[in-house]
């Protein structure tokens, strides 16, 4: 089974990727990590066209679909879980691409979403270590951070603003790739985080059925 992960920032998406990976023993494909994967190796054939990221710049769009399809190609597990790709009309027309040479296609987009109330919550209630970086909720009282007793505090960017601002983004930006695949015989399920107190295992295990 191939799955694209689509999520709202601040839906959840990393933590339930993750318990899908373990749940139906996928592949993530997350290009961001192929990317670190690369770096680490010059012979790897796609060094040269990666590294321009140490520069500080960012690298092409065939880049990005020529490291998504080395994941692919290298993977001996042959069940991947797309996360954080594609994010244009094009990538996405690039990974059926890739998929369909290798005699797969993805067979199910499982977008995680969160309602206005819940994402508001979650961010603007969100409180960063400036130590160890680790991420707690103000509801959990904490004074200093319970790992390292680092100073807690909130980052610039969780502001009600801003978090309007991502909401609306990512929106406007997954509306096209939902519209594509809803075209394709690709079955699409959704899950909306609709109450602060659902826990990753709560969403989990109302998810994992409909992806079996
Ligand atoms: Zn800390």
């Amino acid at each position: 089974m191939n799955l694209v992960l689509l999520g709202a920032p601040g839906a959840g998406k990393g933590t339930q990727g993750n318990l899908l990976v373990k749940d139906l023993g996928l592949k993530k494909i997350s290009t961001g990590d192929i990317f670190r994967e690369i770096l680490k190796d010059p012979s790897n054939p796609l060094y040269e066209d990666v590294k321009v990221i140490k520069e500080g710049k960012l690298v092409t769009d065939e880049t990005v679909n020529n490291v998504v399809r080395y994941a692919v190609e290298t993977s001996d597990n042959k069940n991947f879980i797309f996360d954080g790709y594609p994010r244009t009309l094009a990538q996405a027309d690039a990974l059926d691409k890739i998929l369909a040479d290798n005699g797969m296609k993805i067979d199910a987009v499982f977008e995680l979403s969160v309602t206005k109330d819940v994402l508001m919550y979650r961010l603007l209630g969100r409180r960063t270590c400036r130590n160890c970086k680790g991420i707690f909720h103000v509801s959990a009282g904490y004074e200093v951070c319970p790992q390292c007793g680092g100073e807690l505090y909130t980052r610039d960017d969780d502001n009600e603003e801003t978090v309007e601002a991502r909401f609306v983004e990512y929106n406007t930006k997954t509306m096209p790739l939902i519209e594509y695949y809803s075209s394709k015989d690709v079955k699409y399920i959704k899950y909306t985080v609709d109450s602060v107190d659902l826990t990753p295992d709560d969403i989990n295990k109302k998810v994992l059925p409909e992806l079996k």
